[in-house]
C-alpha cells in the first residue's frame, strides 16, 4: 500500500456497527458496564470504562497515527504542547534531557520553566552537528529531543546519526515531526523511539483544532506514555479527534500542493532585493538539503526569510492581504509569523540572538492559495 492509500484505508474506513464511512463522534464521558457485572465475579473490565482513559473516536485517531508513523502505539492529547509535556512526564527528577538548540518555543519553555522546577534537567546542542550530541551526554542523560526541519530557521538534523548516537548511549530519542508529517518523514523508521506532533498544524490542516499526538516504537514506551495520558489527563476530546481524522484524509494532496508552492515562493524570495536570506530545505544552497533528501521525501511547506531592517519586516507583516499574520502553521491559508514577538517571544533575547532568530526574520507557512496570487501579495507588501 502506498502512503496516499494508507491515509484513506487504515482500518477505520467503515464503522462496524452502522457502516458509516466516517468514524462516529462518540460524545460521552462514561460507558455502561452492566454486562461486566452480569458476567459474574471475574468478568473482565470492558475496553471502554471512562472517556479519559479511552474513547472510541480518540482510539481511531490513535490507531491511525500509529499506523502512519510505523509505530506500535498512538496517543492523542489536548494540544501539541500537552503531547510534549506528557512525554517529558515519563521522566523523573534528576534525569537529564538533551534538546536540539532551536526546538519549538513552547518545548523550550516547558523544559526551562515547569520541568526545571520539578527537577528535570536539560541542556541543548547544535543539532546540525551530531557529534556535539555525543559530547552533551552525561551519566544522568535519559533522552534527546529533536526536531527537523527546525523552527523557525529550517535547519536540518541528521536523524539517523543522532538516533544512532542516542541508541549507543541508551537514550530515548524523541522527534517532533510536526513540520514534515509522516507523509514526508517517518522518524521511527530512522531509529527514533518516540515521535510527536502538534496535530493543530498539517495533520489537522484547516486551522480549526488544537491537538497533539504521540507514537511510540514499542509497547513498553507506549505503556509509559499511556500512564501519563490517563494519569495527567490532557486527553483529546472526541469531536477534536474526529476533526484531525478528517484532516488526515487530505494530507497528501494538501502537502503536495503547499510544498510545490513553497518551493516557488522560496525561489522568488531569493531573487527579491528586499530579502537578505531565505531558509528553505528545498533550495539548492541550503546546507541541510542532501540530508533532508535522504531522510524525507520533501522539503515541506514552511520557509523563513530575513528583510534588511526590522521596520521592513513589520511593514511586510502589516502589508499583506491574503496571508494572515498569525501564530500557527500548516493550514490551508497562508500564515506568516514574526518569531521574535510570537513563537519565540518567551526565549531570552540573548538566546535568540545566538540562534539567529532576529527581528528581521519572518516565517511563512504556505497555504493552498494560487501561488501567483501569493507572490503578487508578497511583492506588494515587500515593495510598499
Ligand atoms: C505548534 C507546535 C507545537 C505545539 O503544538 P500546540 O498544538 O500549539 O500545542 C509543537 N511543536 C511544533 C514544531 C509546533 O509547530
Amino acid at each position: 500500500m502506498h502512503f496516499g492509500t494508507k491515509l484513506i484505508h487504515n482500518g477505520h474506513e467503515a464503522d462496524g456497527a452502522t457502516g458509516s464511512v466516517n468514524v462516529p463522534i462518540v460524545q460521552t464521558s462514561t460507558f455502561d458496564q452492566k454486562e461486566r457485572f452480569r458476567g459474574g465475579a471475574d468478568a473482565k473490565a470492558p475496553e471502554f470504562e471512562y472517556a479519559r482513559s479511552g474513547n472510541p473516536t480518540r482510539k481511531a485517531l490513535e490507531e491511525t497515527i500509529a499506523f502512519l508513523e510505523s509505530g506500535a502505539k498512538g496517543y492523542a492529547f489536548a494540544s501539541g504542547v500537552a503531547a510534549i509535556s506528557s512525554v517529558l512526564g515519563t521522566f523523573s527528577a534528576g534525569d537529564h534531557i538533551i534538546a536540539a538548540q532551536d526546538i519549538y518555543g513552547g518545548s523550550w519553555r516547558i523544559l526551562n520553566t515547569f520541568y526545571k522546577r520539578w527537577g528535570l534537567k536539560s541542556s541543548s546542542f547544535d543539532a546540525t552537528d551530531p557529534q556535539t550530541l555525543r559530547k552533551a551526554i552525561k551519566p544522568e542523560t535519559k533522552a534527546v529531543l529533536l526536531e527537523t526541519p527546525s523552527n523557525p530557521l529550517l535547519k536540518i538534523t541528521d536523524l539517523l546519526s543522532c538516533t544512532k548516537i542516542a541508541q549507543e548511549a541508551g537514550l530515548v530519542s524523541i522527534v517532533d515531526n510536526t513540520f514534515m508529517t509522516p507523509y514526508l518523514q517517518r522518524p521511527l523508521e530512522l531509529g527514533a523511539d518516540i515521535v510527536l506532533h502538534s496535530a493543530t498544524k498539517f495533520l489537522g490542516g484547516h486551522s480549526d483544532v488544537i491537538a497533539g499526538l504521540v507514537v511510540t516504537k514499542n509497547e513498553a514506551l507506549g505503556r509509559a506514555v499511556y500512564a501519563v495520558q490517563t494519569g495527567f489527563g490532557a486527553v483529546l476530546g472526541p469531536h477534536d479527534a474526529w476533526l484531525v481524522l478528517r484532516g488526515i484524509k487530505t494530507l497528501k494532496v494538501r502537502m503536495d500542493a503547499q510544498e510545490q508552492s513553497a518551493q516557488k515562493i522560496a525561489l522568488w524570495l531569493q531573487a527579491n532585493p528586499a530579502v537578505t536570506e531565505v531558509f528553505y530545505p528545498g533550495l539548492t544552497d541550503h546546507p541541510g538539503r542532501t540530508i533532508n533528501e535522504a531522510q524525507a521525501s520533501g522539503a515541506g511547506a514552511v520557509l523563513s526569510f530575513k528583510t534588511k531592517t526590522p521596520q521592513e519586516a513589520l511593514k511586510f507583516l502589516g502589508g499583506v492581504d491574503y496571508a494572515a499574520p498569525a501564530e500557527s502553521l500548516g493550514g490551508v491559508e497562508t500564515i506568516i509569523s514574526y518569531p521574535v514577538r510570537m513563537s519565540h517571544a518567551s526565549m531570552p533575547e540573548q538566546e535568540r540572538q545566538r540562534l539567529g532568530i532576529t527581528d528581521t526574520l519572518i516565517r511563512v507557512s504556505v497555504g493552498l492559495e494560487d501561488t501567483d496570487d501569493l507572490i503578487a501579495d508578497f511583492d506588494k507588501a515587500l515593495s510598499r
